[in-house]
């Protein structure tokens, strides 16, 4: 008991079952201090107005999400102007997982480009070529479940971290995040290395 006292637990999704939506609570959250003021209001920004710009707003592109660990084993390439229409794809797929789904890489939609989405609670956003510049903190154990495997999995997390990566316009930025955003973002991250927790 008193080991189990020295963790932080918690459970993030880049997909997962309905039975673990718990983890994805208010208490959750609170535990590690999740911020919702975290979300970085231009990557936002950018999302709206990357969707009234698509010129395919009107078709629905969801796709199915890739299982073959050999595919998903696979280091993402660096995104690319051309690759933007793969955000929405993803916006869509993530959408289309809403309620069970907190993140996606764009290799568990079958792009092995460096294209994440994440969905903190509050408006979801995109990141293109997204690195961690800095992981601050002790990281902690997290449960993750994630919609491209089945079950959890324990990995470690930094609960406080600085990302740089490109908005839709291209720029590049740099933006802190921590909780539960943080955890997100590190588990797409992930999914970019190849890396499957
Ligand atoms: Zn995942």
């Amino acid at each position: 008991m008193i080991l189990l006292s020295l963790w932080s637990f918690s459970i993030m999704y880049c997909g997962g079952r309905a039975a673990m939506q718990a983890f994805d609570g208010a208490g959750g959250r609170e535990k590690r201090g999740f911020d919702r003021k975290s979300t970085p209001a231009i990557a936002m920004e950018a999302h709206f107005c990357y969707a009234a710009k698509d010129k395919r707003r009107e078709q629905n592109m969801v796709r199915p999400i890739v299982k073959d660990v050999l595919l998903l084993g696979r280091r993402a390439e660096a995104a690319v102007e051309a690759d933007l229409p793969v955000v929405q794809d993803l916006m869509d797929t993530l959408r289309a997982h809403t309620g069970h789904c907190v993140g996606l890489a764009a290799n568990m939609i079958g792009v092995n480009k460096r294209i994440i989405v994440v969905d903190g609670g509050g408006v979801p956003f995109p990141m293109l070529n997204p690195v961690i510049r800095k992981r601050r903190g002790e990281p902690y154990e997290a449960e993750e479940g994630c919609l491209s495997h089945s079950g959890t999995r324990r990995t470690l997390r930094y609960p406080f971290i600085e990302v740089e990566f490109q908005n839709l316009s291209l720029q590049t930025c740099r933006q802190r995040y921590s909780g539960f955003l943080a955890q997100i973002i590190q588990h797409e991250l992930d999914h970019c290395e190849g890396v499957l927790i």
